[in-house]
Formats: structure tokens, sequence, C-alpha cells
């Protein structure tokens, strides 16, 4: 019994959601009365987790779906099911924030899967990933959620493998399509995958799409789903791009972010004095002792930042400068190697640090201190983001202590002083964990993320899960892959080519 019509009013929860009206009054009342008191893009104030979780049964799951849980071990739902399940069901849109590992599949799974009609073959729910491993897992666990529908059938549409045994399974029709966007939505242009009768749109790892370059074709795959349509969004970062997306793509959605991943950051900021002359032999010592995976060092002048450059450098540290001078084809290059963490320093002046949005960064190096004790705050407001500690480290010669000063006042607490003599070399500088490939070809030459990201993991390739972000411009794409399988992804993209046409690559 499928509600083929279209859906063009925002439909009451009842409407939206079969399942909806399985949920008992005491239930609902439970609900309203502590957990998802509405939570909107609006209110950033993140639903709380319920201090006793509902059980899957009280949640309205039938007693058949609860029993296949059990046998899967899944007797308590976990705190991102506990939280975005009862409105998933009730048929809202819902954005959480949730990692991998947290059992985000089954939260999103359940709920698509109890607003199934079986016995109508058509895409009743599409879930878009980044990469084929996870939409291979991703397919597995909604198999295995969906034990006790003995028809079910779920397909895997990904880049990177052959087209024609997908065309034929799309043929016999599937209620569940769990892929890549951009096959996703090549098999939309060929009129092959029809999302007409779709009720539930997932994204799932929103963040890790948008590093990939799949937010045009997202966008595009979108626009092909019913208005009246559920989304849920999966991300295991919220920056600023993943709440855009979510913005544009839900409608007054439950936002979840469970309390312990979103403590608030903690900030330690370590002050050491120097003698004007060692400043940037010093920045060079704060790196090897400390260590960080990814630091962003200010300068106070596009001279600093030359002079320090040459400082890192001559410690193998993998730094790059933003400077003025740098045209902008330059200025893509570096901050693309910086955000895919193929370098491990970036090394700038606050104006060429301006709209450089980069999350989670371990350490900021303040090499020379602010003239501006506001420009500090925020220099150092770059670390220690989302649930993690942030680190700044400030270099203070003898003609810049009265800037400290301003900058105590504004912090309201004392500095915390180190003596240059602590710092140890603990060893070489960490490399970057990833390389970039520069693809002489982008979007102008009809290159997408789904293609690159076929070419470089069809059959016999790399591994999805080494590669890191795609970013691809008019006449150009730029592609992280682990620096491990970087020559061997390279000479791949070189001798297989995309989309069957030869191309150049380098490495940066
Ligand atoms: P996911 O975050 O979806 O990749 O899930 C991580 C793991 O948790 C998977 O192996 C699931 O099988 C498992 N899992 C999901 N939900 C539950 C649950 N309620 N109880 C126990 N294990 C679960």
């Amino acid at each position: 019994m499928l509600c083929s019509t279209r859906i063009l009013a925002r439909p009451s929860c009842e409407s939206r959601s079969p399942r909806c009206a399985l949920l008992s009054r005491r239930v609902r009342s439970r609900l309203q009365g502590r957990m998802l008191a509405p939570h909107t893009m609006h209110d950033s104030t993140p639903a709380p987790a319920p201090s006793s979780p509902l059980s899957f049964r009280e949640l309205g799951l039938p007693p058949t779906v609860v029993a296949n849980l059990d046998a899967l071990g899944y007797t308590v739902p976990t705190p991102i099911q506990a939280a975005s399940l009862p409105a998933a069901l009730s048929g809202r849109d819902v954005m959480a924030q949730a990692k991998t590992g947290s059992g985000k599949t089954a939260a999103f799974g359940l709920s698509l899967l109890a607003q199934l009609h079986t016995e109508f073959r058509g895409t009743q729910a599409l879930v878009l990933c980044p990469t084929r491993e996870l939409a291979e897992q991703v397919a597995g666990e909604i198999r295995r959620l969906a034990k006790s529908e003995s028809n079910l059938k779920v397909l895997v549409l990904c880049g990177g493998a052959p087209i024609r045994p997908q065309l034929a399974s799309l043929e016999h029709g599937a209620h569940v399509v769990v892929g890549t966007p951009g096959r996703v939505l090549d098999h939309l242009r060929r009129g092959s995958l029809s999302l007409e009768s779709l009720r539930s749109l997932v994204l799932d790892e929103a963040d890790r799409m948008l590093d990939m370059g799949f937010r045009d074709d997202m966008v595009q795959v979108a626009d092909a789903c019913p208005w009246g349509r559920q989304t849920l969004l999966y991300s295991a970062t919220w920056p600023e791009d993943v709440e855009v997306l979510g913005r544009k793509f839900l409608r007054d959605p439950v936002i979840v972010k469970l309390a312990e991943q979103h403590a608030p950051a903690k900030l330690r900021q370590l002050w050491y004095r120097i003698e004007e002359g060692e400043r940037f032999e010093a920045a060079g010592k704060l790196l090897e002792h400390h260590r960080p995976g990814r630091a962003l060092a200010f300068c106070n002048t596009k001279e600093s930042c030359r002079s320090l450059l040459e400082a890192l450098r001559a410690r193998s540290v993998t730094a790059l400068a933003l400077h003025g001078d740098l045209d902008q084809k330059e200025r893509d290059q570096v901050l693309v190697q910086f955000a895919n963490r193929s370098v491990s320093v970036l090394v700038a002046t606050d104006v060429a640090a301006r709209g450089l949005d980069i999350e989670q960064l371990e350490a900021v190096l303040n090499v020379e201190v602010s003239p501006d004790a506001e420009t500090h705050v925020h220099r150092v407001g770059r670390t220690g983001r989302v649930d993690q500690e942030g680190l700044a480290l400030n270099l203070v010669g003898p003609r810049e202590s009265f800037r400290v000063e301003r900058i105590e006042a504004l912090q309201g607490h004392a500095c915390e002083w180190r003596p240059l003599t602590e710092l140890k070399r603990a060893g070489a500088p960490p490399l970057p964990p990833m390389a970039t490939l520069m693809i002489l070809g982008g979007r102008k030459e009809k290159i997408r993320a789904g293609d690159i990201l076929g070419a470089l993991t069809a059959a016999g390739g790399v591994n999805g899960k080494q590669v890191g972000k795609i970013d691809i411009n008019d006449h150009a794409a730029y592609v992280a892959v682990e620096r491990s399988v970087a020559q061997a992804a390279l000479e791949r993209l070189r001798s297989a080519g995309i989309k069957g046409k030869s191309v150049k690559v380098h490495r940066l």
C-alpha cells in the first residue's frame, strides 16, 4: 500500500511516516517531554541525549524487527540511535553529528526500513556515501537489519565498478539504493534509476562527501528527489559547509549533537620568551618538541613568513607559505595541500589566512605576537575545535611584552610561561599523512570527483579509504592519497586515465 502520489505540502507527522502511528501515546509524550523539544537549524542547542533511552520496542519497531535486533546483539540503542531514531521514525528530517562506530547506520537504516513497502518495487530509500567501501558496509548493515523482510532488495551503485551489471539489476528494481553521488547521478541521467517514489534520502558522512568534491553531484541528486521526502544527514564533523548543506536540503530538521561529542574545546596556550635573533630557530624547536600533526604558523609580515619557511625547510619540516606574492593558482595549490593534509605547517600572515576554513588544527604557532589582542584570540581560536584539545604556542621577543599584557587583559587570565630550555627534539618532524596529485583537467573538461575516485579504485587500484579530499577547479583537479600509495596512484592515473581518456598528472 504505497502512497505513490507526491506529497506537495509539508505533511503532518502521521502522513509522512506510517511508523509514527505506531508510537504509543505514552512514548510520544516521553519524546515530546524530554528529548526532542524542537531543535531546529535556528536553534543551535544540541538535542540532549536521553537520560534513560527508550528501548527498541518502545520506539514502536515491530516485534519481528526487535527480535532480529536482539539476535544481532543490539539490545539497547546506542546514544546516536536513542537521540535520532525517535525523530526519524516520526518522519522529521534529522541532522546528526555521529562518527563511524557510533551505530549511525542502524540509526538511519531502521528508520528508512520502517517506511518501506516491499510489495512495490520502486526505489523508496537512497543512501549517499563518500566511498564504495562505506556503501558496501552500509548495504550489508541494512540487509542485516532487514532480515525479517524476505523480499527486500538493496542495491549498491558505486563508481569504479562496471555499469552494465548495475543497469541489469536496476531493471528488476531495488527498494533501497546505496551509492556514491557521482554514479547515482550517472544512472539518473541515463534514466536507469528513478527516484519518483523516494521516501527517504540519507546523506551519510556528509562532511567527507563535501571534502571529496561531491557537493554539486549531491545537489543534483537531491533535486531529483521528491519534495516531500524525508532527509537524514549524518556527519562526523560539523564545519560551516555541512551546516550550509543541511540548511539547503533539510526542512526544519531536528539537530542531534550528543553532549559527549561536543564537549567545549580545551585550549592550552604556552608562552616562551626569546631573543630577537633566535625567533625562527625557536619556531622549529617548538615543532620538534610538540610535534603537532598540522599547524598554522602566524607571522606579522611577508618577510617574516619567508624567513620562517626557510628555517623550517632547513629542519625538514613539510611547510608552505601563503603570502601576497602568490598568484591565484599558486594560492589554491597551497590551500588545497594544507587542507588535504599533504603539508604539515602553513606559514601565513593574518591577511593571507583570512577566510581560511580549516578545522581541527592540532596547533597554532604565533611566531610573532599580534599587535592586536583580538587578532590573537582569533588566531588561537583556529585550534581546539570540536572535542579536540587545542594548542597555541607563542614566541615573545623583548619588544613584544606590552602586547602580551593586552592579551592577558582581554583573556582575563595570566599567561603560562615556559622556559625555552624545555624544548627537546623528540624526533624527526612527523611527515604529513597524505600526498597531492594534480590532474591537468577540471570541471570544464567534465572531470568529476566520482570519475577520479572511480579511476583510482577500479579493480586492482587503491582502496577508497586511502583516498582523501578531492578538489576540482575549472581546469585542474587535486586528489589527496595516502603517502604510501601515492606512487601507485600516480602510475594508475597515468596508465588508465580517467573515463578511458588519458590525463596529465603529477605529484605536487
Ligand atoms: P556504525 O557506526 O553504523 O558503523 O556501527 C558500528 C557497529 O556497531 C556495527 O558493527 C554495528 O553492527 C554495531 N551496532 C549498531 N547498533 C548497535 C546496538 N544498538 N547495539 C550493539 N551494537 C550495535
